[in-house]
C-alpha cells in the first residue's frame, strides 16, 4: 500500500488528491486536505478517478504501445518505439525538406503538464522553425489571454480564491461553476453561507445550477454579454458610481469607451440582451458599490467570436469602479482544463512565446532564441487550432501531430476537421487512450502515460503550480509526454543536421528548471520555485528568487504591466453573433458541460456511474417551442445547422429560453452518430457547430451557432441494454461504435447499478456495469444486424427468450437468469416497438425478480405492469440517491427549503460527501416548499 500526493486532472480548479496504491493498481482516490485549492474536498469526477484508472479500463481503453497503420482504414500494427519514432521523424523531415517547416503542425492540450508543453514549443518553434503550434486550450480560454493583455498588460488572473471569503458581490457570467468547477462551487457556497449579505449575480442564457446561489439572475440572450456590460457603465456612469480617482491615477482610454456605452441606454440593453431594466440597474448597483466585486468567468466569454471584447469588457467595469487590486476584487477568468495556465506560461501557443513573451516582439523571440540556443525563432505568427485544421484541409499543413487531445470530437465544424485528418499526409496521435475519435485517423499512435503515472506540474486558475506525481509504474510500453517528444526531437534534430543538443533533459524536473530560468524578470517570475519547494506545498506565481512565498492578488499597488503602468480600457462595441439565427435556423444552439463528464469522456466515459445522472445524449428545448412543434419528451428531432445534421431525443427543460437549444459538449462519435450537410457521416455535436471566431483570440464560437429544430419520422427503434461483466462492457461498447453508423441515430453508452461510492461512508455495494445501445431507422434492418447486435451482447443462449415478426420489424429478446427460487433480467433487446422501455428498463436497472414477466417481456407494446416503478434517476452519485426517493422524503419534511434540505441530508446523506449534486438538491427542496404553498392556498 502507499500513498501519493498528486492534482486532480480534470478542471482548471486543480483539487490535491491522494492516490492510494497497491503495487501497479491505483486502489483509492481521496482529497488532499493540505492543498490550499480543495482542503480535502473532490468533485464527482474526482472521486472516481481511481475507477477510471482501474485495470479494466486501463487493459481495454488504453493505448499499451506504438502502433503504425501502413494503410487508412486499415488496423494498426504494433511497432516498436525505434521504427515508431524513425518513422515519425522520417516523414517530418521530407515534409520540412519538400515544403518548408511551415508545413507541419502540432496539436496539443490543455491537460499536457507544463514540461510536456515547454518541449512540445521548444521543439515546434526552436528546432523546427514553425510557429504552427496550438492548443485545445485555444478552444478554451485564449481570449481570456487576450483580454487580460489588452486591458492589464500582462496574461494573469490577479485574483485567488481565497477573495471569495472577501467579496461583498460575486459577478458569474458565462460560468456553470456549480458543474463546471464544482469544488470552486463549494467555496462560494461556504463564501455566502459565512456572508448572508454577500451578492450573487449570475449572468447566463440558461438558467443553470449555479443560478440556485443568485440573488439576482440575469438571463441574457446569447452572445450579448458586451452589450450588458456596457450598459451596466452606462448606469454606473450615469449614478455616480464609477471611481473617478481610481479611473485617473491608475488607467488610460477611458473617454473612447464613454462614447462608445453612452449609446448603450438602459431601453437599448434591455431589448437586445432581453432583461429587464430594473434588474439591469440592480446589478450595476451591486456590482460598482459593493465594498469589494469579484468577477468569474468561463466559456460563456471565452467561446464567442467577440470573446475578446467580451472579456475586455467586464474588465473595463473592474478599472471603472477600482474593483481590482485588494481583497474580494477582481476579474478572475476561470480556466477549464487542468493546465491551460501552465500551456500559456510556456507560450505553447501559436501566436505566444515562453514566459507569456509574443510572438510579435523580436525582442521577446531574440531572448527565446538565445535561452535556446537557437539562431531565430520564426516570425511568422502560426495557425491557430481553426486555422491548422483549415490548412490541413486545404493540403497547406502536410503532416499533423497530435498530442493528448481529440480533434474529431472536440473542434468544431466536424466536417473541416475530418478532412483535413484524412487529406493530412501524416497523421501522428500521441495519446493515453486508443479509443479517441482522432485515433481512426493516425498513421501513427504513440502511447503516452497518464494520470496517476506520470510526473510533473500543472497550474490551476488561481496561479498556482502544483505537483503532479506518478503512484504506480507506467502502463504497457507508455512513455511520458515530454520523453516522446524530446526523442523524436534528438532524431530530427540529426536528420536535419541541427548542431545540438537543445534537448538534453533527463527528467521532467530537468525541462521544467527550464521553463523557470526563462520566466526570469518576467511578471510570471518563478525562479524562487523549486521542485523541492513543490514538494512541500503548491506555490502562486510570481516567486521571484529570493521570495519564499508568491503573490496571493496582483495589482494591489495600481501599477500594471504596461509601458505607462497604467490598465488600458477598451473600447468594446457590441457586436451580435456571428451566425445570426434567421427564419430557417431559428434556434440558438449552446454547448457546455455534464456535472460528471469530462470533455470527449475518453476517461469518465468508462464509468457506468457517471452516466447516472444524465444517461444518454439529448437536446434540450424551452417547453414551449417543444408545443409549437407537438414534441413529446424522448421524440426524436433532426437538430441542423449549416454544417451537419444530427438525429437526438427532445427533452423539456426550465434551463433553456425561448428559441434556444442546449447540447453538451462531450457526445462525440465514441457515444453518438450523424452527418454532415454534405451526407458524410459525422460524429456528435460538433457537427453542427461553428468555427467563426473572435479575430483577436481566434477562439472558435462554440456557445452560438444557428440550427433548425424538425421532428424525425423514424418508424423503426431499438433499444438493448444488458450486464456485462466491467471488461465484456467496456470490450461491448467498442465493438458496437462501428454499428452505431449503421442508423441515422444510435448512441451506445455505459450504465451501472450505482452502489454507493466506496469512502463515501455509504454501504458499499458490488457495482455492475451495463451498456446501452438505441437506436432508430427509416426501415427495419437485415437480420444479420440485429443478430451481430445481440452476439455482441450475449443475448444467446438456453437462457434467452425470443419472438420475431421480421415482416411487422418486430423481435424481442430477453435474457433472464434464475436466482434461488425466481429469476433476474440480465438482458433484453427490443426492437420495431420499444414502447415498453420504461418498465423493462427498470425490472433489468434494478434487478427487480422477472420470472413472473416471461411473456410480457416478448410481446410487443406490452403494458407496464403496475407493480413495477423506478426508483428514479440518481442525484446523489456518492450515496445513489434518486430524484423520487428525494422528492418522497421532501414531502415528508417540513419547514424553509433549507430546513427541508437539513432533514434530507439526516435521512438520506445525499448531498454530504462531495457536494456536486447541493445545487440540485436547494433546487428540490425549494420546489417542494413552493408546491406545498400553492397546495395550501388551492386547499378548500
Ligand atoms: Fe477535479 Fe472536481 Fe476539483 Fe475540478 S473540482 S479539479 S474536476 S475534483
Amino acid at each position: 500500500m502507499a500513498e501519493t500526493k498528486s492534482t486532480c486532472p480534470y478542471c482548471g480548479v486543480g483539487c490535491g488528491v491522494i492516490i492510494d496504491s497497491e503495487g501497479p493498481q491505483i486502489t483509492g482516490v481521496r482529497g488532499d486536505p493540505d492543498h490550499p485549492a480543495n482542503f480535502g474536498r473532490l468533485c464527482t469526477k474526482g472521486s472516481t478517478l481511481h475507477l477510471t484508472a482501474a485495470a479494466a479500463v486501463t487493459r481495454q481503453t488504453r493505448l499499451l504501445q506504438p502502433m503504425r497503420r501502413l494503410q487508412r482504414g486499415a488496423a494498426p500494427e504494433a511497432v516498436s518505439w525505434d521504427a515508431a519514432l524513425d518513422s515519425a521523424t522520417t516523414r517530418f523531415a521530407q515534409v520540412i525538406r519538400d515544403h518548408g517547416p511551415d508545413a507541419v503542425g502540432f496539436y496539443v492540450s490543455g491537460q499536457l503538464l507544463t514540461e510536456d508543453y515547454y518541449v512540445f514549443n521548444k521543439l515546434a518553434k526552436g528546432l523546427i522553425g514553425t510557429n504552427n503550434i496550438d492548443t485545445n486550450s485555444r478552444l478554451c480560454m485564449s481570449s481570456a489571454v487576450a483580454g487580460y493583455k489588452q486591458t492589464l498588460g500582462a496574461d494573469a488572473p490577479p485574483a485567488c480564491y481565497d477573495d471569495l471569503k472577501h467579496a461583498q458581490c460575486l459577478f458569474i457570467v458565462g460560468s456553470n461553476t456549480a458543474w463546471a468547477h464544482p469544488i470552486l462551487f463549494r467555496r462560494i457556497e461556504d463564501a455566502k453561507a459565512a456572508n448572508p449579505a454577500l451578492k450573487i449575480v449570475v449572468a447566463d442564457p440558461r438558467r443553470t445550477d449555479t443560478v440556485e446561489i443568485a440573488d439576482l439572475f440575469l438571463p441574457i440572450q446569447p452572445g450579448t454579454d458586451v452589450m450588458l456590460f456596457n450598459g451596466m457603465l452606462h448606469l454606473m456612469l450615469w449614478e455616480g458610481w464609477t471611481d473617478a480617482r481610481y479611473i485617473a491615477a491608475h488607467t488610460t482610454g477611458f473617454e473612447a469607451l464613454k462614447a462608445t456605452v453612452r449609446e448603450c441606454t438602459p431601453d437599448k440593453v434591455a431589448q437586445v440582451c432581453g432583461i429587464a431594466k430594473d434588474e439591469l440597474l440592480t446589478a450595476a448597483r451591486h456590482f460598482a458599490t459593493s465594498a469589494a466585486t469579484l468577477s468569474l468567468y468561463c466559456q460563456g466569454l471565452n467561446q464567442s467570436s467577440s470573446g475578446t471584447a467580451k472579456n475586455a469588457a467586464l474588465i473595463n467595469l473592474h478599472l471603472a469602479t477600482g474593483q481590482i487590486g485588494k481583497p474580494g476584487a477582481g476579474p478572475f477568468s476561470l480556466t477549464g482544463q487542468p493546465n491551460a495556465m501552465g500551456g500559456r506560461e510556456v507560450g505553447g501557443m501559436a501566436n505566444l512565446l515562453s514566459a507569456h513573451r509574443d510572438l510579435a516582439n523580436p525582442r521577446h523571440r531574440a531572448e527565446v532564441a538565445a535561452l535556446w540556443g537557437v539562431p531565430a525563432v520564426p516570425a511568422a505568427p502560426g495557425k491557430t487550432a481553426v486555422e491548422m485544421f483549415q490548412a490541413a484541409a486545404d493540403g497547406e499543413i502536410r503532416a499533423l501531430w497530435i498530442a493528448c487531445t481529440n480533434p474529431a470530437q472536440s473542434m468544431p465544424d466536424q466536417a473541416t476537421v475530418r478532412r483535413a485528418l484524412e487529406r493530412a499526409e501524416f497523421v501522428v496521435v500521441q495519446e493515453a487512450f486508443s479509443t479517441t475519435a482522432t485515433c481512426d485517423f493516425a498513421d501513427l499512435l504513440l502511447p503516452a502515460t497518464s494520470w496517476g503515472e506520470k510526473d510533473g506540474t500543472v497550474t490551476n486558475s488561481e496561479r498556482r503550480v502544483s505537483r503532479v506525481r506518478a503512484a504506480v509504474p507506467v502502463p504497457g510500453e507508455a512513455r511520458d509526454d515530454w520523453s516522446i517528444a524530446v526523442d523524436f526531437a534528438r532524431r530530427l534534430e540529426q536528420r536535419l543536421g541541427v548542431a545540438g543538443p537543445l534537448f538534453p533533459y533527463a527528467s521532467a524536473e530537468s525541462v521544467w528548471n527550464e521553463h523557470r530560468e526563462s520566466t526570469r524578470g518576467r511578471d510570471l517570475d518563478i525562479t524562487g520555485m523549486s521542485y523541492a519547494m513543490l514538494e512541500a506545498a503548491p506555490q502562486q506565481w510570481p516567486l521571484k528568487e529570493g521570495d519564499s512565498v508568491g503573490r496571493a492578488r496582483l495589482y494591489e499597488d495600481g501599477v500594471f504591466p504596461t509601458p505607462d503602468g497604467r490598465a488600458r480600457f477598451v473600447d468594446t462595441a457590441y457586436r451580435p453573433v456571428a451566425e445570426a439565427r434567421e427564419a430557417r435556423y431559428p434556434f440558438s444552439l449552446n454547448t457546455g458541460r455534464l456535472r460528471d463528464q469530462w470533455h470527449g469522456m475518453s476517461r469518465t466515459g468508462t464509468l457506468g456511474r457517471l452516466f447516472g445522472h444524465v444517461a444518454e445524449p439529448v437536446v434540450q428545448l424551452h417547453a414551449q417551442d417543444m408545443a409549437r412543434r407537438q414534441l413529446q419528451n424522448g421524440d426524436l428531432v433532426h437538430v441542423t445547422s449549416k454544417r451537419g445534421s444530427i438525429l437526438l431525443p427532445a427533452q423539456a427543460s426550465a434551463e433553456v429560453g425561448l428559441s434556444q437549444a442546449f447540447i453538451a459538449m462531450h457526445w462525440g462519435g465514441e457515444f453518438l452518430s450523424g452527418c454532415s450537410s454534405t451526407g458524410t457521416r459525422l460524429a456528435g455535436v460538433n457537427a453542427l457547430t461553428s468555427s467563426a471566431y473572435c479575430p483577436s483570440s481566434k477562439q472558435p464560437e462554440l456557445k452560438h451557432a444557428a440550427v433548425k429544430v424538425l421532428k424525425a419520422e423514424m418508424p423503426w427503434s431499438l433499444l438493448t441494454m444488458v450486464w456485462l461483466p466491467p471488461d465484456a462492457a467496456l470490450a461491448a461498447h467498442r465493438a458496437l461504435k462501428p454499428l452505431m453508423a449503421l442508423f441515422p441515430f444510435a448512441t451506445c453508452v455505459p450504465f451501472s447499478s450505482n452502489t454507493p461510492l466506496a469512502g463515501s461512508g455509504g454501504a458499499a455495494g458490488v457495482e455492475r456495469a451495463g451498456i446501452l445501445f438505441r437506436a432508430a431507422a427509416h426501415d427495419t434492418p437485415s437480420d444479420a444486424v440485429l443478430d451481430h447486435i445481440e452476439a455482441l451482447l450475449g443475448l444467446q443462449g438456453a437462457e434467452t427468450l425470443r419472438y420475431a415478426d421480421r415482416k411487422r420489424g418486430q423481435r424481442r429478446t430477453a435474457r433472464l437468469v434464475r436466482h434461488g427460487t425466481d429469476a433476474v433480467l440480465e438482458g433484453f433487446l427490443l426492437a420495431g416497438d420499444t414502447r415498453a422501455e420504461a418498465w423493462i428498463a427498470t425490472l433489468l436497472r434494478e434487478e427487480l425478480p422477472a420470472q413472473g414477466y416471461g411473456r410480457l417481456l416478448l410481446s410487443p407494446g406490452a403494458r407496464a405492469p403496475v407493480a413495477i416503478q423506478s426508483r428514479g434517476r440518481p442525484v446523489c452519485t456518492c450515496f445513489n440517491v434518486t430524484d423520487v426517493a428525494i422528492r418522497n422524503c421532501l414531502e415528508g419534511a417540513s419547514g424553509t427549503p433549507d430546513e427541508r434540505l437539513a432533514a434530507l441530508q439526516g435521512a438520506l446523506k445525499c448531498g454530504t460527501n462531495c457536494g456536486s449534486c447541493l445545487p440540485e438538491l436547494k433546487r428540490m427542496a425549494r420546489a417542494a416548499v413552493g408546491s406545498s404553498a400553492e397546495a395550501l392556498a388551492a386547499a378548500p
